[in-house]
């Protein structure tokens, strides 16, 4: 049976619902066997990322999941999300989102461009209406598109998916957690795979092949 692995997700460190460990308790009943918190960050935050990794070690030494220390860069100005995620790593991110420009929020336009030139960017998160010229970048860059599980940021889907194909994208479904509810079974990410026009084949390429790749990238698998 696949497990599920969820890269990008919040815990009370930013605007999460939920401690470290009960988002891995949580998600461990799910049959997860790997998740990212990725929290909101900007300069606001950045410098305190590492606050989070001591709940981190305990959870991954006791419990049969892993959690991976992330980032998600957050309505930065377009000019910062480089030096912000370059400062993440820095500090020990391992997987760095950018909150792309969602359909959902006045994200700043030139956010998508600003990620996908980012050697230190790994999945540009809800890439709302993604330009082609901005997809080469990230394909070049070697940064996924999010497949995104949470509402709003979902309405984008049906477009990341049709030019990722026209591009040759990787693509991840990730659910963007910020309430007990929104964490999802292996079942559910694959119906929303399939949702935004993914094939079969494709579907199992964003939930079980590309984000196992991506962290083996990291050495973590
Ligand atoms: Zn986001
Ligand atoms: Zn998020």
């Amino acid at each position: 049976m696949n497990k599920r692995i969820d890269l990008h997700m919040h815990s009370l460190f930013s605007d999460g619902e939920l401690l470290p460990s009960e988002l891995a308790r949580r998600a461990l009943k799910l049959n997860h066997e790997v998740i990212a918190i990725t929290d909101h960050i900007d300069y606001y935050n950045v410098e305190e990322i590492p606050k989070i990794q001591a709940a981190i070690d305990d959870i991954n030494s006791n419990w049969d999941i892993t959690v991976v220390l992330g980032a998600e860069v957050t309505h930065a100005p377009t000019e910062s999300i480089d030096a912000i995620a370059k400062r993440a790593k820095e500090l020990g991110a391992k997987i760095v989102v950018v909150h792309g420009e969602t359909l959902n929020e006045p994200v700043t336009p030139g956010t998508n461009l600003a990620a996908v030139k980012s050697k230190y960017v790994d999945i540009l998160g809800h890439p709302g209406l993604i330009t082609k010229e901005e997809a080469e970048l990230a394909l070049k860059n070697d940064i996924y598109l999010e497949i995104s599980a949470r509402k709003g940021h979902c309405l984008g889907n049906g477009h990341v998916a049709s030019i990722a194909r026209e591009v040759g994208n990787k693509l991840i479904v990730d659910t963007d957690t910020h309430s007990p509810d929104d964490l999802i079974t292996f079942d559910k990410s694959y119906e929303i795979a399939r949702g935004a026009g993914l094939s079969d084949e494709e579907a199992m390429k964003a939930i079980v092949d590309n984000p196992r790749e991506l962290l083996k990238s990291k050495g973590i698998l």
